[in-house]
């Protein structure tokens, strides 16, 4: 059993079941999740025979890190995960100002298929566990604890689309925002969806304090179909709708992303559009000029149309930031660099 697949309650049920007396379970999480111990024999206020029967019980190791590519400048490091079966994924671990945010998976590939995405062209291999999507954070907490630094922002921006692995990507922030283990706040999070109508009313059901982050791209359901496949199943009404109850539920900003490509989808008139649509919507827009990928023809925009989008945004009362591409000679682009060890 994978150690990092169990939550608080679980763990607790299964030490019962082992007669260990009620606070062992509260020892181990702490050890976990405090303390960041990711083998048995760290856990040095336990009996030998007790890690002795971890060791034996637990598997502590199956996510292994296998390379990692630092940019130049060193604020960015990227790093490939084998699984057990043998399916690769990435986490980027991004310093910026005071802020260490991490870029995590949530399925090795995906199945959305979109174009410019080098996750999307490699097709869907499967879900991650939730253990399997923490043990990512644990992974780089530990990195940043001997520096006496710790994650202050996590994305779930990686590979695969968090919403069609709805159960495990919300168990693996519950169990990295409880209060008695890792205790990362739950605005600290933000899940960026591709679109999928039903669980963004889900997620707006339940109120959760997680941030939300619309993949838009564009502002034509012509367009955006020809970018994302998946817009035939949600076209781009069905989303905003979506938007507006999520705001109308939980009173929070939604940020739309933008990928800035030459020619597709960074025209001015593109902007007037989306200003059209997004008008009176409690957002934001984020926009990243596109990160070139093998299977995909598209450019990235040139600095001056990502400024002249940003202004007709901007002068239409929408808020929008464009973000520069750090981490692009990295390959951190959403599965880029498993991308290139897979295919
Ligand atoms: N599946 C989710 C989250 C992972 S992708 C989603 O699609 O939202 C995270 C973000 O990176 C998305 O906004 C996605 O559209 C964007 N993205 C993917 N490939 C990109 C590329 N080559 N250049 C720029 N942004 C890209
Ligand atoms: Fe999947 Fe997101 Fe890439 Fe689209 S952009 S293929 S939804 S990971």
């Amino acid at each position: 059993m994978f150690i990092y697949d169990l939550n608080h309650a679980s763990l607790t049920a299964l030490l019962k079941e082992w007669d260990e007396p009620a606070y062992r379970a509260q020892q181990i999480w702490q050890g976990l999740y405090r303390h960041l111990y990711n083998s048995p024999e760290q856990f040095t206020d336990l009996s030998k025979s007790f890690r002795a029967r971890m060791a034996g019980e637990f598997d502590f190791k199956s996510i292994q890190p296998t390379r990692y590519v630092d940019s130049s400048d060193k604020q960015t490091r990227k790093t490939l995960f084998k699984l057990q079966d043998g399916n690769v994924i990435e986490a980027v671990l991004m310093r910026y100002d005071k802020r260490r945010t991490l870029c995590i998976s949530t399925q090795a590939g995906c199945a959305m298929g979109c174009v410019f995405c080098a996750t999307g062209q490699m097709g869907f291999k499967r879900h991650l566990s939730s253990g399997e999507i923490v043990a990512q954070v644990i992974y780089y907490a530990r990195m940043l604890q001997e520096e006496h630094q710790n994650v202050t922002n996590i994305v779930l921006m990686g590979m695969g689309e968090p919403f069609h692995n709805y159960d495990n990507t919300m168990a693996a922030i519950d169990r990295l925002n409880d209060a008695e283990g890792y205790n990362l706040g739950a605005r600290r999070f933000t899940i960026s969806t591709v679109g999928l109508v039903p669980q963004i009313k889900r997620f707006a059901d339940e109120k959760r304090q997680v941030n939300l982050a619309i993949s838009l791209h564009a502002a034509s359901d012509k367009t955006r179909t020809s970018m994302l496949p998946v817009n035939k199943k949600y076209n781009i009404d069905e989303i905003l709708d979506a938007c507006r109850y999520y705001i109308a539920q939980t009173g929070r900003r939604v940020t739309f992303e933008w990928a800035l490509i030459n020619g597709v989808n960074d025209a001015p008139e593109e902007a007037r559009n989306l200003a059209a649509r997004l008008k009176g919507l409690l957002c934001h827009v984020n926009a990243i000029p596109l990160n070139p990928t093998q299977g995909y023809q598209g450019e990235a925009t040139t600095r001056e149309r990502a400024l002249a989008f940003k202004q007709v945004l901007e002068r239409a009362g929408i808020p929008c930031t464009i973000r520069m591409r750090r981490g692009i000679e990295i390959q951190a682009g959403c599965g880029q660099l498993a991308g290139s060890v897979t295919s």
